[in-house]
């Protein structure tokens, strides 16, 4: 049998595609291998319905109602190839099964990689985060450290003024603020550290303390950290789809990929701001494109 169309990750976009094309009565195959991004936290935020929810009940709910749709068949299963056949594509799992589909939606998502500072995974998703609107509210009014060594940070620190004015910035011995932003900060109370970072500390995934190389530490109680982010699934040298230089699919505004049938969505998509509902929001418009795509195809071979 071959799938009208494979979905490749199961997160907010892969889902909300699967739902999209369930309801179109169209035969989907939809795999995850359950590594979702945010899985360090225990609740997402800014998803109307859903504030404050933690993950794992978002993700049941959400295969609740797309596995509702008898179209819709779910492999929890990595998807470790991706080949081209005459009509369509043809994937391989890692348990070693085949299945054929006649379009493709890549939704796997994103990985992030974390400075290497000691105590960082145990506060990561608890009190330390990556994106103020995600998180910030939970923080406000508290004294925070940012910890970056990209240069968006000033960008960054002058948006988490929304939610406290108690800001730290570390930049981790990277030289990554101009004088004139370095300036603009100091003339603002906003304190910047160089000396690197080589521990965080505190309880119950809660922090108390950063501490620096010269031996020296900060009380804050949260703060923020930016991630490098790096594609979670790579097929881009089987599928011939483009790519920008930070690895994210390129799209155009319906979430069609530069290679024929292939659709991206979601954070492997680079979709901007990251966040839950900018990923289900663009899954919903991958499927719309290949709904309206197959329905082009089917009318030539009526
Ligand atoms: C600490 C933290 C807190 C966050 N808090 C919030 C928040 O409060 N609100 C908010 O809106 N956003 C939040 N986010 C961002 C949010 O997690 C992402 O924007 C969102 O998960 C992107 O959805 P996605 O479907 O593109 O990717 P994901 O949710 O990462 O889902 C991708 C899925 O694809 C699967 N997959 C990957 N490769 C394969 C493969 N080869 N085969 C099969 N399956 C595969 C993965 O296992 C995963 O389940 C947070 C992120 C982090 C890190």
């Amino acid at each position: 049998m071959s799938y009208d169309c494979a979905i490749v990750g199961g997160g907010p976009a892969g889902l909300n595609a699967a739902l999209v094309l369930g309801r179109a009565r169209l035969n989907v195959a939809l795999f995850d291998n359950s590594q979702p991004r945010n899985r360090v936290t225990h609740a997402s935020h800014g998803f109307i319905t859903r504030d404050g929810i933690e993950p794992a009940e978002f993700r049941r709910i959400a295969y609740e109602e797309v596995l509702s749709y008898p179209s819709v068949r779910h492999w929890q299963d990595e998807v470790t190839d991706i080949r081209r056949t005459d009509n369509g594509f043809s994937l391989r799992t890692s348990s070693g099964e085949y299945v054929n589909a006649r379009r493709l939606i890549l939704a796997a998502g994103l990985k992030e990689v974390l400075p290497e500072i000691e105590g960082l995974s145990d506060f990561y998703g608890k009190s330390l985060f990556n994106c103020p609107f995600c998180d910030g509210w939970e923080l406000r009014e508290q004294p925070l450290v940012v910890v970056s060594d990209n240069p968006s940070v000033f960008h960054m620190v002058k948006m988490l003024l929304n939610w406290s004015q108690d800001l730290v910035v570390c930049s981790n011995g990277h030289d990554i603020l101009t004088a004139e932003q370095r300036q603009q900060l100091a003339s603002k109370g906003i304190r910047i550290v160089d000396t690197p970072v080589t521990a965080f500390s505190g309880k119950n995934g809660l922090l108390e303390r950063v501490h620096f190389s010269d031996g020296t530490h900060i009380e804050r109680s949260g703060g923020f950290i930016t991630p490098t982010l790096l594609p979670k699934a790579r097929f881009d040298e089987a599928l011939n789809y483009q790519t920008a230089e930070n690895g994210g699919i390129i799209t155009d505004p319906m979430g069609r990929t530069t290679a024929a049938g292939v659709y991206a969505a979601g954070d492997s998509a680079y979709v901007m701001p990251s966040q839950l509902i900018y990923a289900a929001a663009s899954g919903s418009k991958a499927a719309v494109s290949v709904v309206a795509d197959l329905t082009e195809e089917n009318w030539q071979l009526l």
